[in-house]
This record gives C-alpha cells, structure tokens and sequence, in this order.
C-alpha cells in the first residue's frame, strides 16, 4: 500500500483500521494508528499523549503567559514526550502557581480590604478619588480572574497610595504613576480582560460608562427637576439594557433632546440666580441707606455682601463670606446680651440711688420737723429739769440723724461704684463690639484687609500723606506658579501656603505698612511715608525672608516666591490708577523670570 500523506485520508483509514483490527478508540490508540498509517512508528517515534496535549492547551489559553508558566509547559511536554507521567502532576502545579491560582496570598483580604478603605478615605494631594477609582478598576479588571494576583496587586496599590501620601510632591510624577510602579507585570493586552478570558468589547464600556454618567453624574443630581431626573434615570436603563453596539445608536435621538432640555433649563436657573442678584443688590443698597451711623457694624456686613454681589459668583467667596458672617453673628449675639444686662444693672443703681435720696429727703424733713418742735419747746421750757430731759431726746434723734445719714452717704457711695464699673463695661463691650466688626475689613482666610479694608486704609493714608507731604508708594505681589502648587499639593496646601506669605509678608514689613488681599494670590502693599527707592528695597527684603522662613507642608520645606511691582504714589490721581501702575509693573517682573521686584520709574 502506498503510503498515504492526506490528513483526512489518514484519518479515514486510521477509524478503519480500528474498526478492522476491533480496536476499542481510546484517544491514545487512534493516535497510535494514526501516526502508524501516516510512517511515523508510535511507539518509536515521540509524540505528545492527547491528554499532556490538552493540558499543555489549556495552559496556553491562560491569560498570563508568564516566563515561568511558559517554562513549565516546555517541561510538561518534555515530560509528556518522554512518558515521564510521574513528573507531570509537579510540573502542572508549578505552572498554575505561576499564574497565582494555588500561590499564597501577599496579605489576609481582611487585612487588606479595611487598608483599602483607609487609603481611599484618606486625603491625598497625590491621588484624587478619581485617580483612585480609575487604577483600582485597572487592577479589578486586569487581575480579578486570579485571587491571589489581585491580593497581590491591591496590597501594592494600597502600599502606593500610602506611600504617595508621605514620600511628598517627587512621587506624583505624572509620568510615571505610582500604580504603575506597584504592578510590575502588566496585562498582556490592552483590552480588559475580565474572567471569562475574552476582551470586553469597547462598546460595551461604553455603555457602562454612558448608564453611570448618567445615573450618578445626572439622574441623581437633577434633584430641583424630577421630569429631567427621571429622564436621565430611565436613560440610563436604557443604556444598561443595550444588548449590541447598534442598539446604541437607539439612543442618540432621545439623548440629544435631552440635553437640549437641560441646556434650556440650566439657561433659565443663569436667569433665576442674576434675577435673584439683582434682588438682593437692591435689597442691600437701600438698607446701607437706611442705616444710621450707630448701626456701623451692620452696615460693614451688608458692605461685605455688596462687594461679593459685585463680582462674578463664585462659592468659594460665598461661602467665606458667610462663615465671616456666622462668627459675627454669634459673638455680636453674646456682646449685646451683655450689654443689656450692663445696661440693666446701671438702672437698677440708678433707681436705688433716687429711692435713697427720697429717703433721705424725708428723714431729714422730718429731723427738720423735729428740731422746730425742740426749738418751740426749748422757748416754752420752765426750768433746767425740762431743758435737761429737752437736750437728752434732742441728742438720742440727732445721733439716729447721724447714723441715718452715714448709712445713706455709704450706700450712695457703694452704689456709685456700681454704676461706674457697669459704665465701663459698657464701654469695654462697645469697642469690642466695633473690633469685631472691623472683622467685616478683613480677608477670611489670611487675616490681611480685604478690598474693602483696604479702601478706607488707603483713604486715611491719603490724608496723613496730604497733611505730611510725605511721598507714599504701592506695591502689588503675586505668587510664582501658585496654581502648580495647588495643582500639586491640593488647595488646602495652596490656602496654607497663603496663610504663611501673609505672616511672613507682615512680619517683615513696618507696622505702619498695610498689606490687602487684592484677589486669589495677589495683595496690594500701601508703604506709607516712603520714598520709591525704599519701597523698592522693603520688598526685596520681603523676597528674602521668604526665602529664609520655608513653607512646611506634610513635614516637607517648600519655596514660595512672588514677583512684585512697586510705584510712586502721584499726588491727585485714583488709588486704582496708583494700583494699575504697581501691577504693570509686577507682570514686568512676571515677564523677566520671576522671583523678582520691579520698579516702576516714574
Ligand atoms: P504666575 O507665576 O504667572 O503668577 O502663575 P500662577 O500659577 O501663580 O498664576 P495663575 O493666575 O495662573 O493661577 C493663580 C491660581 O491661584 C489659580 C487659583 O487656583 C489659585 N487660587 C486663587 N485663590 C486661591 C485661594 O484662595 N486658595 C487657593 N488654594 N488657591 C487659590
Ligand atoms: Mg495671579
Ligand atoms: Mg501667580
């Protein structure tokens, strides 16, 4: 017979074979017939036992092709080729611990599980929430189909995250990512791959991404607006529910007329809060009007809202605002309790005082009264006997007058002390009650004077200067790269970092300078009775001392650095005009490198 080459020919005659010579077709005794018809001698030549072969298989369509499991399997088949069947079971096992199914967990889930939610709930300048979500999915996805790689992988992400927090600014690298660094052996695709081993398609992340977005970035969000909520939530089922990437399509239509919806609604709330800032701008302007002038502390409030009113709205300065206010409030709230009960005790003094000088009034009428009667009766005495007994009665009253009188003179005197400590409480309460308005003048959060305090710094400065002649120079500060500092540190850091120039800037100026908080990172210096030259040479002395007293965040020292322009005052012109000219200036400083003060010639 000529020797056949044809795999399917082989095959054929391979079941005839069996069938002729009643062979039972056991996988292994096909094989043997089979290599025996296509010249290969089966017990002769290797060849891999159909079962060796199916576990070297299912080894490859492994995910993770590690170095170690692709070693294994070359010895498997060495093994299998060889008929040494007993190595086999120990090579297999090797093979699966290399992809993490048998091996050892790195940490106890328990243990690991409350490290994550620590980690998570912790505050890191390094990883946002949004950081961590997004690398916990990657690791969920890429390593959720082996347990004990994922402990692995979740033990190095939460190690990274803790490390992150106090190795400092260094380690949030955009390039090179933390999480990245914990997971040594990336997934060998690109794609996701969840457990079944298959590659999620990416329309359907998409869908996953388009129902959250729209379950918990809108429908639950929409909470003024039941009808768009409710829209957005039954989007989002219908999204959930999209069984192939053409049912997707299915949905462009009612999602863009939902977001017209919302574009239409979110123009009329624009409306509502201008409408509503209108409102209130009156509301204000009038009550300053009606105030009177010992209402100043309530008129510097409503100053405050007008200023915050006056400019574009923004939360952040809402909510400042309204802290300032609580703290106001409150402490104005226990003065004035203490005030009136100063006020009630003065009363209380007052009308014990007209009560004793009545009762004064009517004893000593009643003594005058009284000596009348002696006298007549001294007149009408008869003898030394009547006039004897006459003088013992008229010095036994005398002597009540006397202790009557010394008890009232106490009494007033005890009284008058009284009224005079509630009378300087009062006052002490008072000035009080006007330093915390003051507060009204004051940034919230770095305690320098706000525009408003500035305004009326400026004008008593102006004054001074207009009597001294005295020139008077202004200067403006900005921070260097704050927004990197706030982008890195996070904008508590940034708020800290404010917090630490303003001290810093304080202690290094005179007392009689005034510094104000101008806008986010910029303040205005007013140097009175200082000439261009000094002012020039008082604001690199400041740079200085930034630079010798470092900003500590999180243990770690940090530079702050501002550039600065500075000018002359000229007699006549506005304080903004004065204003402008120092922040040209500045931005020349900006322009020539930073960390610099630049003067204004003129
Ligand atoms: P330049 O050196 O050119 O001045 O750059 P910069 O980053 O300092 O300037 P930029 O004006 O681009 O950014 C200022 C940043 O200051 C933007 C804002 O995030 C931040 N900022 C403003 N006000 C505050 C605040 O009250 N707190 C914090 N933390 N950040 C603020
Ligand atoms: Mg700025
Ligand atoms: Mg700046």
């Amino acid at each position: 017979m000529s020797r056949l080459t044809n795999p399917t020919d082989i095959a054929r005659e391979t079941l005839r074979q069996l069938a002729v010579r009643r062979i039972p077709p056991t996988p292994d005794r096909y094989e043997e017939i089979y290599q025996e018809i296509a010249g290969q001698d089966g017990r002769n030549a290797p060849s891999l036992h159909p079962l060796v072969r199916a576990l070297v298989e299912a080894l490859r369509a492994m995910p993770r092709q590690t170095t170690e499991l692709v070693r294994q399997l070359s010895l498997i088949e060495k093994a299998g080729l060889a008929r040494e069947w007993h190595t086999i079971p120990a090579l297999l096992i090797a093979g699966i611990e290399g992809q993490g199914g048998q091996a050892e967990l790195t940490r106890p889930w328990a243990d690991l599980i409350r490290a994550l939610i620590t980690q998570w709930e912790r505050r890191s300048p390094h990883f946002n929430s949004a950081r961590k979500s997004e690398s916990l999915g990657r690791v969920l996805v890429n390593f959720g189909s082996s347990p004990a790689l994922l402990n692995q992988k979740l033990d190095a992400l939460v190690r990274s995250w803790s490390e992150g927090e106090v190795s400092g600014i260094e380690t949030a690298d955009e390039e090179n990512p933390p999480v990245e660094e914990a997971a040594p052996e990336p997934a060998p695709t690109t794609e996701p791959v969840p457990e079944s081993g298959q590659a999620t398609p990416a329309w359907e992340r998409w869908r996953e991404m388009l129902a959250k977005t729209l379950q918990i970035g809108l429908a639950e969000r929409l909470t003024g607006y039941p009808e768009l909520a409710e829209e957005a939530a039954s989007l989002a089922q219908a999204a959930e529910a999209v069984s192939s990437e053409q049912g997707l399509d299915f949905l462009y239509g009612r999602l863009r007329r939902f977001w017209i919806q919302l574009e239409l609604k979110s123009e009329r709330e624009e409306r509502v809060a201008r409408g509503l800032v209108n409102l209130l701008f009156l509301l204000t302007d009038n009550l300053v009007a009606l105030s009177g002038e010992e209402d100043g502390w309530v008129r510097g409030q409503f100053e405050v809202v007008r200023d915050i009113l006056s400019q574009p709205l923004n939360m952040r300065r809402i909510y400042d605002a309204e802290v300032g206010f609580k703290e106001v409030i409150y402490r104005q709230g226990m003065l004035r309790d203490n005030l009136s009960e100063a006020q009630a005790s003065i009363k209380s003094m007052l009308s014990l005082f007209i009560d004793r000088l009545g009762g004064m009034a009517v004893s000593t009428g009643d003594y005058h009264d009284k000596i009348e009667g002696y006298a007549e009766r001294i007149q009408d005495a008869s003898g030394l006997g009547d006039l004897h007994h006459i003088l013992e009665e008229l010095i036994q009253d005398t002597r009540h007058m006397q202790v009557d009188i010394t008890r009232s003179r106490d009494e007033l005197i005890e009284a008058r002390t009284k009224a005079e400590a509630a009378e300087q409480r009062i006052d002490e309460l008072e000035a009080e009650l006007r330093s915390i308005s003051e507060k009204v003048r004051e940034d919230q959060l770095t305690g320098a004077l706000n525009r408003r305090g500035f305004d009326e710094a400026f004008a008593t400065e102006l004054a001074r200067k207009e009597r001294s002649g005295k020139p008077m120079c202004l200067a403006m500060l900005d921070i260097d790269n704050f927004k990197k500092l706030n982008d890195q540190l996070g904008h508590q850091a940034g708020d800290d970092a404010l917090i630490h120039l303003v001290n810093v800037v304080r202690e290094s100026l005179r007392p009689t300078d005034v510094v104000a908080r101008y806008g986010g990172e910029e303040f205005v210096i007013l140097l009175p009775e200082t000439s261009l030259s000094e002012a020039a040479a008082i604001m690199r002395r400041v740079q200085r001392d930034l630079t010798k007293r470092f900003f500590l965040h999180n243990n770690e020292r940090l530079l702050i650095t501002f550039s600065a322009g500075v000018t002359l005052y000229h007699d006549g012109e506005g304080q903004e005009v004065a204003i402008e000219r120092a922040d040209q200036a500045m931005y020349e400083a900006k322009k020539a490198g930073k960390n610099q003060v630049t003067v204004w010639e003129e």
